[in-house]
């Protein structure tokens, strides 16, 4: 596990590899997931609450992980998915 790529991917919240990564305004950055409402945000990593509406996604790094998520698919099927069931 010393270089892996998937190191940059993961989600420093539910720790998989991000599902619909989004970067807040203090740059932390996790997957989408029910702390996200439709007029605000709390940072789940610094607690800072943001009142705003659209999630600003991270498209980079989801073509990342979706790339990484094809690589890995056919051995690991059942630990894909982030935050969601
Ligand atoms: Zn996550
Ligand atoms: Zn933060």
């Amino acid at each position: 596990m010393e270089s892996q790529p998937e190191a940059n991917l993961k989600c420093p919240i539910c720790l998989e590899i991000f599902q619909d990564p989004v970067i807040l305004w203090c740059s932390h950055g996790f997957c989408l997931q029910r702390w996200w409402t439709e007029t605000s945000v709390t940072c789940p990593i610094c607690r800072t609450t943001f009142l705003q509406g659209d999630p600003p996604q991270n498209l980079a790094l989801k073509n990342l992980c979706e790339a990484y998520l094809l690589q890995t698919a056919q051995g690991k099927s059942d630990t894909l998915l982030c935050g969601r069931s």
